[in-house]
């Protein structure tokens, strides 16, 4: 069982915007969000981290429910331009920084957690899914939160939390089953 004090207490530390407990059922995993990866965006079935490589919706649902716990992180940066796609994506590297420390904090709890984080993996110059070859790095890498179809909205909605916080923030997510 894990020591929630001590969890929270770790969490203040770091430069998280807001964390929140959440219960995995809650959860909406829809095919809506499925459609959106694969109709709009340009990393669909280029790396391990994403549809169809990680698998169906119903699959995916099914993975994260095994759960009975999910930590939902977030943090926000200011760009002077949320348009320029390329200011927005250099935020995230330090939210994926974020993510992992998270990560090592849960792992030295005695909890390994199954993470979903953002946009497709990058860890390799080509991925191997490229090249129908098994993930390098299945440890280190964390498919997208919408790869799973799910929707962050709602479940934003149901903390009291927004999606956006303001024209030119950049916000990111992070759920952590355990
Ligand atoms: S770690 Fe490498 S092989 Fe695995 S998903 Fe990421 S880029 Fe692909």
């Amino acid at each position: 069982m894990i020591d929630m004090a001590i969890l929270d207490e770790k969490l203040a530390e770091l430069p998280l915007y807001i964390y929140q407990h959440i219960d995995p059922s809650d959860l909406e995993f829809s095919d809506r969000i499925r459609w959106i990866c694969e109709h709009e965006c340009p990393m669909h079935g280029r790396t391990w981290a994403c549809p169809p490589g990680v698998g169906t919706v119903e699959h995916c649902k099914k993975k994260c429910l095994r759960y009975e716990n999910c930590l939902m992180i977030s943090t926000i940066t200011e760009v002077y331009d949320i348009a320029d796609i390329n200011a927005t994506l250099a935020t995230r590297p330090e939210h994926e920084a974020i993510t992992n420390q998270v990560r090592d904090i849960l792992r030295e709890m005695g909890i390994d957690p199954y993470i979903l984080s953002t946009e497709a993996c990058t860890l390799c110059e080509r991925c191997a899914y490229l090249d129908g070859q098994p993930c390098r790095f299945p440890d280190k890498m964390h498919p997208c939160v919408e790869s799973h179809g799910i929707n962050v909205i709602p479940a934003l909605e149901k903390c009291g939390l927004e999606f956006q916080y303001g024209d030119n923030i950049v916000t990111w997510f992070s759920f952590l089953f355990y």
